[in-house]
């Protein structure tokens, strides 16, 4: 399936085309990255044996900007995988308008094996070995799945080590002691509930209060449910990597994280019952979100999916065929660039603050993101009426015309027009 991955996500980006204004050369361009490393990165484990665990960083596009996007630990991690979330950062970053390229890092490695000494080593590690192709005016690392704010502290610290001085905009979603931003743990569900309070009206209209489905239950996913029970949504359904829990009256949100937090999943639940983890994607609710990993919905499933509205909170939970499938089935999907945003969004204040030495209070962050993330869903919306398109195709039109511009303005393709103009 990985290696399937960037041909579908490219799939995805080419059926935009005809509704954009691309250049031959940056589409040309577009279909590969810039640059792409491949570690062996050596850990010393507890028990006096060294382990190598492969590690890559793609740096897909980095045209308007240094590349930016997250490094996950996760067994399954590849070089196809990684370039795959590194293009689409590219476009994400594009869609925000944020001064950046896509980038994305990851190592194949199970981070529950591991302790915490041992984590802290694989984290230093990997830094070590990335560290010629990372900077704050070239690729930007960031937190991505099972990596946090105590990681990027290593990392940050790691980068000063190897460069003997301070470059804190090297790697955002730091903790605030070491230069770190309030506001950006809660960042990508705070966007994601942003994006879906805009288009509520439209997707969800005459719903006072929505029934959603979660998969993942990690930082992202598990704030979400908070945020949505809060604003009066009945949550009857999460799930994480060990179990999927169902109740039709509504799940006690809170009593569930306090469970996640204190045995470290959802297993053995002190509220719902427990349904196989294929079920929760096929609830009938109004909303799906699909928080976890890419692929969770394909063609093999996508049929059994009984909500109205998708919001994709992971990065490219739906695969092409899954797309055509929910399309025609009269699902609206609300698209991954455009939902998870809200990350990048606020590691992008991170790295202004650090670049400049200030210092940013929540109430700002929490204001400036929520009017950046309205401001283009406000766009993809208009485009989608416009042109008459799925708000997937508009969230990638608006994306590849901005990126369009840049890349024609640097490259010689306006060389070969007019000279005398
Ligand atoms: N990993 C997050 C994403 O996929 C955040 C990236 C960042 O902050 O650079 O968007």
């Amino acid at each position: 399936m990985t290696d399937d991955l960037l041909e579908d996500a490219i799939v995805r980006f080419e059926e935009a085309l005809p509704h954009a204004q691309l250049s031959e050369d940056a589409h040309e361009r577009l279909r590969s990255p810039v640059s792409s490393l491949k570690v062996s990165v050596p850990v010393r484990m507890d028990d006096g044996r060294l382990r190598i665990f492969p590690g890559y960083r793609v740096r897909y596009d980095d045209t308007r900007g240094p590349a930016k996007g997250g490094i996950r630990f996760h067994p399954g991690v590849t070089a196809a995988e990684v370039t795959t979330l590194a293009f689409w950062m590219t476009f994400k970053t594009e869609l925000m308008d944020l001064p950046f390229g896509g980038g994305k890092g990851g190592v194949a490695v199970d981070p529950k094996q591991l302790s915490a000494s041992e984590l802290e080593r694989l984290s230093r590690g990997y830094l070590a070995a990335i560290a010629d192709v990372i900077g704050p005016d070239v690729d930007i690392p960031a937190p991505d799945v099972a990596t946090n704010e105590l990681v990027m502290g290593w990392m940050a610290h790691e980068y000063a080590k190897i460069n003997r001085g301070h470059h804190p905009s090297v790697v955002t979603g730091k903790p605030l002691a070491l230069g770190g931003i309030p506001g950006r743990s809660s960042a990508t569900s705070d966007g994601a509930f942003h994006v879906i309070r805009t288009v509520q009206s439209r997707v969800l209209p005459d719903i006072d209060h929505p029934s959603v489905a979660i998969q993942g239950f990690g930082n992202a996913g598990s704030q979400l449910a908070t945020r949505l029970a809060e604003a009066g949504w009945r949550v009857v359904g999460v799930s994480d990597s060990s179990a999927a829990i169902h109740d039709a009256g509504g799940l006690d949100v809170a009593a569930l994280r306090e469970h996640k937090k204190a045995t470290g999943s959802l297993a053995d639940p002190p509220v719902g019952e427990e349904i196989a983890a294929e079920d929760l994607l096929c609830l009938e609710v109004d909303v799906l979100i699909p928080a976890a990993l890419e692929g969770a919905i394909d063609g093999s499933n996508a049929e059994r999916v009984r909500a109205r509205t998708i919001f994709e909170v992971a990065n490219g939970p739906l695969t092409a065929d899954a797309d055509r499938i929910l399309d025609d089935a009269g699902v609206q999907i609300v698209p991954d660039i455009l939902v998870n945003a809200g990350g990048v969004t606020v590691s992008w204040f991170e790295w202004i603050a650090n670049r400049t030495g200030d210092r940013w209070d929540e109430a700002t962050v929490r204001e400036r993101l929520e009017r950046r993330m309205v401001t283009e869903t406000d766009a993809v919306v208009a485009l989608a009426d416009a042109r008459d398109l799925p708000l997937r195709t508009a969230a990638y039109v608006h994306a590849i015309e901005r990126l369009s511009r840049s890349m024609d303005a640097t490259g010689t393709a306006s060389l070969f027009g007019d000279l005398d103009g």
